[in-house]
């Protein structure tokens, strides 16, 4: 129902993963984390060292998956993927753990949503390499400890704030991926394109990059809905004007709003008298769930100049009202 939705929050599809780049160099953008992470790969070869653990944050559909395989790819290494909320007991992170070679990633994405208590067994994990584990309750408990191969956890996030302080500090490196340049955005569209075989011209590729808000991953999928209307209402391939009238008929506006966005900001003005107002209550008038609204709505609107965040609750910008075609906003004592 809600295109964003479907492309940003469900988990990667073999589409996402058939134009996932295989190496550093077809991954675009980004430059200083990969700059960052490549010299680090070199620095622990060098040393003949496993590489330190790394933590990638930012938004749904960035890039943080690809990269945790990338990292892999470049170690020669095994690549083990889970989930904070996969990973219910202390034994299904030590199942997990016993079953790593030397040197092996472990990708833990949605980090954040760990429980705290399994958050304590990594720390000893992530430090020492040692896993301790209470068996038997009660005045028979007692602790074992189990040695571990030395690893990498690469995990990620997209809410580095709900990190605890604690598990921040055990990884070497923190990175924030931002949204990419429409030309960024632009030159992943038509590698897809051309692994898709789908002849596209840059006007094409760079009229789906503007209304991708800044995502890779939706960047792939805009472009495979444009490449089915260019096959149907065109002759197969993708030039500006293909791409407008394909994007116009799913209703992805010259920003990338979505009809979410829009209402977002139409509650947040007309019900709410432009704000402040509360997260909950305006995913409860919007009828979406608030975690979607704080990680794949927000942080767009609020780069895109529309909405800002106050301690006192969502605010809509200038910008906001003339989005949505509303009279200006009356100016406020603060
Ligand atoms: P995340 O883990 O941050 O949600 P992913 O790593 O799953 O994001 O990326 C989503 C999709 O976008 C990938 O399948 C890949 O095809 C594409 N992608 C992401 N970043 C890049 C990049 N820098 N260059 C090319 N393609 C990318």
């Amino acid at each position: 129902e809600n295109f964003y939705q479907q492309t940003t929050a469900a988990p990667a599809t073999s589409f996402d993963v058939s134009l996932r780049p295989p190496a550093f160099s077809e991954f675009i953008g980004q430059e200083k984390v990969k700059e960052r992470i490549l010299l680090m790969l070199e620095a622990a070869k060098q040393r003949g060292d496993v590489l330190d653990h790394v933590l990638l944050s930012g938004p749904p559909g960035l890039g943080k998956t690809t990269l945790a395989n990338l990292i892999a790819r470049a170690a020669g290494t095994q690549l083990h993927t889970t989930s904070g909320p996969q990973i219910e007991k202390a034994g299904d992170l030590a199942g997990i753990l016993t079953n790593i070679q030397k040197g092996d990633i472990l990708f833990i994405d949605e980090i954040h949503r760990l429980h705290p208590a399994i958050e304590e067994y990594l720390y000893p994990a992530m430090e020492d390499f040692r896993l301790d584990i209470i068996i038997d309750s009660g005045p028979s408990a007692r602790s074992i400890q189990i040695n571990l191969p030395k690893f990498t956890l690469v995990g990620a996030t997209t809410r580095s704030g709900m990190l605890t302080a604690p598990l921040r500090s055990r990884f070497g490196l923190a990175n924030r991926l931002d949204y990419y340049t429409h030309e960024e955005l632009a030159d992943i569209i038509e590698r897809s394109a051309g692994l898709l075989d789908v002849p596209t011209e840059r006007a094409g590729a760079l009229e789906i990059a503007s209304r991708s808000r800044g995502t890779p991953r939706v960047a792939n999928a805009l472009l495979r809905w444009v490449r089915d209307f260019a096959q149907v209402r065109g002759k197969g391939h993708i030039d500006g004007k293909i791409a407008d009238a394909a994007l116009a008929m799913i209703e992805i506006d010259s920003q990338g709003l979505d009809e979410m966005d829009k209402r977002l900001l139409e509650v947040l003005i007309y019900k709410f008298n432009g704000g402040p107002v509360g997260l909950n209550s305006l995913a409860v008038a919007v009828g979406e769930d608030a975690a979607t609204i704080e990680e794949v709505h927000e942080p767009f609107l609020i780069m895109q100049g529309y909405l800002m965040r106050t301690p006192r609750g969502r605010t809509a910008m200038p910008a906001a009202y003339a989005k949505i075609g509303a009279p200006a906003p009356p100016s406020r004592p603060d």
